[in-house]
């Protein structure tokens, strides 16, 4: 690692990193592997294992044998104690995974959710371990004439095959962990092919623990891999977060044996800046609600729709705001803004400042790759603020998934409601205001599974997320999430 005080990382031996399998390391049956990259340098960081169909076909069976197995036999109390362990482990190896993460898809070691102590990851799976001895079933009330009694029964849906993306890989693995841990269900984890290495870390500390063979596998590669896992027979349930597109596909593929899916997708959200709000917090808030992790969050505040009394100066503060970010290599803990993922994603990032110039907004921060000194071998791209957007732009429409901000102006609540659920999307929306009647008033016309009102990208295990329309469905975090997990038995008894 060739940033000045970078602990050296044992994981990185420079072999080939594998498959987790039943509880064992396997080469994927191809025996092919593929480079991991790092973004901030343009240099390959290990060899991961590339898995195809039949190494689908294995885990999806390790899957469902620990399902039926020694898994079934755990008492909810075990499986909790495992929970909590794999929480303390998680912390107490925190920062080997988040340089693991920032050597993977570029997220700055320095960023500010570091700062959260203790880690979050730890603090999502502490709070499903709670839940795993809470899980109960009903008695209800019938109206059947005699003596029938009724009562329902919780049970774990069964294999789960949980497919993330790139853009927070601890996160990405622990959230689908932790309710499938907690309800009793195994999985098969897919990390994204851009960022697998702190899964793989995950999982060898999963076996550190105890947990039982079979119950998580992890499985690297590409989409191939994905869809030989959502077409599966074997599995009961997809747990999905990504594109919009490959969310489709996944819930036609799972027509087969009509697996459970849940679906995680894109977002194109509306912060909305009213005329009445504290414009120090509103400023910094909405652009880190746009720029943290060079925008590669689904739930981005992109559209920062400002009233028009106040226009002029929320476009001079986000974009002085924005030139004063320091974008940098990911290991330097003074950057605040790291590369985005990859030569891919910097192209299409880099195509959307050129369409959105053509389209005829006003640049007003950035507007172009760095490419100064070291910057050129990675894929950096300055924050941009892109003002007097129209909504029938495509920089105002269509996700771009980079450190880009389209501010447009409006004149009423009313006005700015129907332009912000004019999308396709509906995953977040952000509010500025002074006035909580006009907060709470907003707050209910947002077609978004989220609102944050006066603050950004805030979570907690606790509280729900999810979307609305074709950011997708079901929710994850707090207690409803546990039931994309759980099927409901009714049993009668007539016991005359
Ligand atoms: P992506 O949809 O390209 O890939 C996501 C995962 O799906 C990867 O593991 C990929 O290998 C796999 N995959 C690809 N093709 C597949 C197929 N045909 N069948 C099954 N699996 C397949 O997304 P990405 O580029 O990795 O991530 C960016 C997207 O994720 C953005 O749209 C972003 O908004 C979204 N996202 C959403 C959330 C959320 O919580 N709503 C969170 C993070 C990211």
């Amino acid at each position: 690692l060739s940033h000045p005080g970078t602990p050296a990382l044992p994981f990185l031996d420079g072999r080939p990193k594998k498959l987790l399998i039943g509880g064992r390391w396997e080469e994927a049956a191809s025996g092919r592997t593929f480079p991991s990259v790092n973004p901030s340098t343009g240099e390959t960081v290990a060899e991961l294992a590339e898995a195809g169909s039949e190494d689908a076909d294995r885990a999806v069976a390790a899957a469902r044998a620990a399902f039926e197995g020694p898994w079934r036999r755990l008492t909810p109390r075990d499986r909790q104690a495992l929970m909590w362990a794999l929480a303390d482990a998680v912390q107490e190896h925190y920062e080997e995974l988040q340089l693991l993460e920032a050597l993977d898809m570029g997220a700055p070691i320095g960023k500010q959710r570091s700062g959260r102590t203790p880690p979050w990851e730890a603090e999502v799976l502490r709070y499903f371990a709670g839940w795993a001895t809470k899980i109960h079933g009903e008695t209800l009330q019938n109206s059947i004439p005699g003596s029938v009694f009724s009562y329902t029964l919780k049970e774990p849906v069964g294999v789960v095959a949980a497919i993330v993306p790139w853009n927070r890989p601890i996160s990405n693995a622990i959230w689908k962990m932790a309710p499938v841990l907690a309800t009793g269900c195994t999985m098969v984890l897919k990390p994204a092919e851009e960022a697998g290495l702190a899964a793989l870390r995950i999982g060898e500390l999963l076996t550190e623990i105890g947990l039982p063979d079979g119950v998580v596998n992890i499985l690297t590669g590409y989409g191939e891999a994905g869809a030989a896992l959502s077409g599966h027979p074997g599995v009961d349930k997809v747990a999905f977060t990504g594109s919009t597109e490959v969310g489709r596909r996944i819930v036609e593929a799972s027509a087969g044996n009509l697996k459970r899916v849940s679906l995680e997708l894109g977002g194109k959200s509306p912060d909305v800046v009213f005329a009445d709000a504290d414009l120090s917090r509103a400023i910094p808030g909405a652009a880190w609600g746009v720029f943290s992790n060079s925008g590669q969050i689904c739930c981005a505040g992109t559209r920062i729709f400002v009233e028009r009394p106040v226009y002029d100066e929320f476009v001079e503060g986000v974009s002085k705001f924005a030139d004063g970010l320091k974008v940098g290599d990911s290991l330097d803990r003074t950057t605040k803004i790291g590369p985005v993922v990859s030569a891919e994603q910097l192209e299409r990032v880099t195509g959307y400042l050129d369409l959105g110039r053509e389209e005829g907004a006003r640049t007003t921060a950035g507007g172009r790759r760095l490419e100064d000194g070291d910057l050129a071998k990675g894929y950096f791209v300055a924050p941009t603020v892109f003002a007097d957007v129209r909504d029938d732009m495509r920089v105002a429409q269509e996700e771009i998934f980079g450190p880009v901000a389209c501010v447009l102006p409006f004149d009423s609540l009313e006005e700015v409601a129907a332009r912000s659920n004019d999308t396709s999307f509906g995953l977040s929306g952000g509010i500025w205001t002074r006035d909580v009647g006009k907060a709470h008033r907003l707050a209910q016309e947002l077609q978004t599974g989220t609102v944050w009102v006066n603050t950004m990208l805030l979570f907690d295990p606790a509280v729900p997320f999810g979307g609305y329309k074709a950011s997708g469905y079901g929710r994850e975090m707090g207690q409803h999430s546990l039931d994309e997990y759980l099927n409901v038995k009714s049993v009668w008894i007539d016991t005359a």
